[in-house]
């Protein structure tokens, strides 16, 4: 793929060459504070973003560190060159979307999560099960197994933490 591909539609390059490397934005960033890698950072992803459009980096090597982005665009007030990334990456998401074949476990939740947070209705009829799986006592024995913890995948093990409580 590349920046002269009528497919692609990359994120423009002359949006991405604004960034002036400084680094400023790094502090203000909190997936590149919590995991600690410049691929993880605004200033990364900005980084890889170009190298995918000139293809010296495939997509697919690149999409975690486009995940792991919350979007919070803390990073756009923070830089003083005014790096328009929120632009960047919105593009970039739709370039994963149309380019990248996801895991089918990762699909599997992804359309669980379209198919439920939106919808009031469904989220409420999902609290019957767990009221009974924590009245039943089974999230107490859950507590002391650890084996969700586990089995689960990361991403689900995380969702599961974060339940809430009925008690
Ligand atoms: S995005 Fe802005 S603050 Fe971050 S490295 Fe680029 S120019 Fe610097
Ligand atoms: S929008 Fe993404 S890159 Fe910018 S500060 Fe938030 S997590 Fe970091």
């Amino acid at each position: 793929m590349t920046a002269t591909d009528p497919v692609a539609h990359p994120p423009d390059p002359q949006l991405i060459d604004a960034c002036v490397h400084c680094g400023f934005c790094l502090s203000t960033c909190p997936s590149y504070r919590v995991l600690g890698t410049e691929m993880d950072s605004p200033r990364g992803r900005i980084y890889l973003m170009d190298a995918i459009n000139e293809g010296r980096v495939q997509l697919a090597e690149a999409v975690q560190h486009f995940d792991s982005c919350l979007g919070c665009l803390a990073c756009v007030t923070t830089c003083p060159s005014g790096v328009e990334y929120d632009k960047l990456i919105a593009a970039t998401r739709v370039q994963v979307q149309r380019h990248y074949q996801r895991p089918v476990g990762d699909r599997l939740l992804r359309w669980f999560i379209f198919q439920t947070l939106p919808y009031p209705q469904r989220l409420r009829a999902l609290l019957w099960p767990l009221w009974l799986y924590q009245k039943l006592g089974l999230a107490n024995l859950e507590k002391q197994l650890g084996l969700l913890k586990r089995l689960l995948p990361k991403s689900l093990a995380a969702m599961y933490q974060m339940l809430p409580s009925f008690r």
